[in-house]
């Protein structure tokens, strides 16, 4: 069979499309002919690689101009929905300049020209199947090009996948578009080829779990259980579009070491959308792993990303020590838990894991708890202090508007953010949206939230009635029952994450000589020195990691120094806090200083199993396949959906 796999406006520019890459290798696998269009090649050249990447990544996302752009080709020309689209999205809603609208307007007036040359570039008429991939803003795009093939270039069978797939989406998608003629929905990896296969049999409508096909009975889909089966990405094609088209733009690999999410799985994070139904973590060997890495930090790539959910906890004793002694050309990046200790934040610098993305969310106790996020604010800001310590990049946000929140928790921040302005500030704060799949979508109810309807964009998006909409939709609004911040104390916030983002210069520096900690101190500009001897110096390690003043009683015990009674360790601590050098939660406090060079004689308390780890100990599925099986069978999703600021 010969196959195209083709990634439409806006897949990214600076990366390969990882699913079509894996899909592209199982194909050849199995011996078929196979090749990825990166089809948006053409419309590059047309209106230039910064429209199309400020289009594709700048413009707010949830805006969805990208899609609204192929409304034109695929629905024609109506001029009253249009100018509504511009007014209330982009106008009032986004609040876009004059000059930004007109941008996008232009690039949309491109886009039939850019079918017709797409057209020409293909012998779409040679192949057998076409598979469109569709996560984030790719869908009517795809749509559309696939319309105008099954016109023109009735041949070959039209599959899509992706994201924007899933579910019940993929199902509406696939009543109200009957060109389309299968859709591959969740974890594509198996299904896809066994529909190729299927096809190649001469059996049209085969019943493949994970597969629609018309006239045939859905099967619900499996998600890949046989991690280490799935093939080696191919990103030939990639490269070959890179080189032509933007040779100098960095490039960034992209590879997957698990699947699902071993937190989420026991304690699903109420606004998290993400593993539509395949939630149960599935994580590669470490030979695997180690092997993958190998090869695609093999390409010319600047930095590699790894698009698991959640950095599986096992690899700390495994993978990233072995990363440390073969150090890849690239950084890494990862998403984790925020629940890292030291030595696991030194580990993660030591492999090349430059970048981490820990769902950190909040800086609210409360806040956290309602979202079951599994962290606490003390241990968000000690994975920040320990992150600026070993020079690890942290990737983060606050999220607001979570049901049940007060401006209390937010006015706590607020006193907060003076004390914390040394260490990485967010990349801005944003409300929380409602995605489908997440349980605020799933069981409104239970968090007092009612009248859920798609977000209004999708009503220019897609003009049907307004229940098939609902079903292919994946952000919504809603009433809420419980309280939220009020906008007034939301738009303080803002103002002072602004300003911690301005804020050049502001450390908080600790030195130790094995007697005295000196802490220099120039948040507030002016440079104010401490020294802390004796058993401040004591309680201060003490409080390295959030620690109770019992706790701290304990290690002190250990450092002979039992004779210091509790109640003295909390006046201490009390007037540290006082000078801002460590901060309280409760009975739990934490040192803020950043050392120069932590002492490696300290003797903390044994770190204490988190629920976490125990979550993690006893869900996490450790694929039985050894590496030698590693190339006969399994596939990939088309590409994962990444949902806002997670895990
Ligand atoms: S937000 Fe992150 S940690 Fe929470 S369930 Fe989703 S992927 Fe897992």
């Amino acid at each position: 069979m010969r196959i195209l796999l083709v990634s439409m406006p806006f897949g990214a520019l600076d990366r390969p499309a990882l699913g079509l890459s894996l899909l592209k290798s199982a194909l050849i696998r199995d011996g078929h002919d196979c090749r990825i269009a990166y089809a948006f090649e053409p419309l590059v050249e047309m209106i230039g690689p910064e429209t199309y990447q400020w289009l594709g990544d700048e413009v707010p996302y949830t805006a969805f101009p990208g899609d609204w752009c192929f409304t034109l080709p695929l629905y024609g020309r109506d001029p009253d929905r249009d100018w509504a689209y511009v007014t209330r999205i982009l106008r009032d809603e986004w609040q876009m300049t004059a000059a930004d609208i007109r941008r996008i307007v232009a690039v949309r007036e491109a886009t039939p020209a850019y079918l017709d040359r797409l057209e020409t570039l293909y012998a779409w008429d040679s192949y057998d199947v076409i598979g469109f991939t569709s996560t984030f803003v790719q869908n009517l795009a795809s749509l559309a090009m696939a319309r105008r093939l099954k016109a023109r270039h009735p041949r070959p069978r039209l599959v899509f996948g992706g994201a924007n797939w899933e579910g019940d989406m993929g199902k509406a998608l696939f009543e109200t578009f009957p060109f389309v003629d299968h859709v591959c929905q969740g974890e594509a990896d198996e299904s896809f080829p066994a529909l190729i296969g299927a096809l190649a049999a001469g059996r049209p409508a085969p019943r493949i779990p994970g597969v629609l096909s018309r006239g045939a009975d859905p099967v619900r889909a499996q998600p890949v259980q046989a991690m280490d089966r799935l093939p080696m990405p191919d990103f030939s094609d990639y490269f070959a579009m890179r080189d032509r088209t933007v040779p100098e733009l960095p490039a960034t690999l992209l590879m997957e070491t698990s699947r699902g999410c071993w937190w989420g799985a026991k304690h699903h994070c109420t606004f998290c959308g993400l593993n539509g139904e395949g939630m149960g973590f599935r994580v590669k060997s470490p030979d695997r792993a180690l092997a993958e890495f190998a090869h695609v930090g093999a390409y010319p790539g600047e930095m590699l990303s790894v698009v698991d959910n959640i950095l599986d906890m096992g690899y700390f004793g495994s993978v990233l020590p072995e990363l440390a002694r073969r150090p890849l050309l690239q950084p890494i990046f990862y998403e984790t838990k925020a629940n890292l200790s030291r030595d696991q934040v030194r580990g993660l610098r030591e492999a090349g894991i430059l970048t981490i993305q820990p769902g950190i969310e909040n800086l609210s106790d409360r806040v956290l708890k309602l979202m079951r996020k599994g962290t606490t604010a003390l241990r968000n800001i000690q994975l920040l202090k320990w992150a600026r310590e070993y020079g690890v990049g942290v990737e983060w946000n606050i999220l607001y508007g979570f049901p049940g929140e007060v401006d209390a928790d937010y006015e706590e921040t607020l006193a907060l953010i003076p004390k914390i302005a040394h260490l990485q500030a967010p990349s801005g704060i944003g409300p929380v949206r409602i995605d489908r799949f997440a349980p605020y979508y799933e069981t409104p109810e239970a968090f007092g939230i009612t009248g859920l309807r798609p977000l209004p964009v999708f009503d220019h998006l897609y003009p049907f009635e307004a229940d098939i909409r609902a079903r292919i939709a994946c952000y919504f609004d809603a009433e809420h029952g419980a309280s939220l911040a009020s906008p007034k104390l939301v738009a303080r916030l803002g103002q002072a994450v602004d300003t911690w983002r301005a804020q050049r210069g502001a450390t908080l520096r600790v030195s130790d000589d094995g007697r005295t900690l000196t802490v220099t101190d120039t948040r507030r500009g002016r440079a104010l020195r401490h020294r802390l001897g004796g058993a401040d110096r004591l309680i201060y390690l003490a409080c390295d990691k959030a620690q109770s003043a019992s706790g701290v009683a304990r290690i002190l015990a250990r450092a002979d120094r039992g004779e210091i009674t509790e109640a003295r360790i909390i006046a201490r601590l009390e007037d540290l806090i006082a000078a801002d050098l460590v901060i309280r939660s409760g009975n739990t406090y934490l040192s803020l200083g950043v050392f120069d060079r932590f002492p490696t004689d300290w003797d903390t308390a044994p770190e204490t199993r988190s629920v976490e780890e125990a979550v993690h100990a006893t869900e996490i599925h450790r694929d039985p396949v050894d590496a030698r099986h590693g190339r006969d069978a399994g596939q990939r999703q088309f590409q994962p959906v990444r949902a806002q600021d997670a895990p």
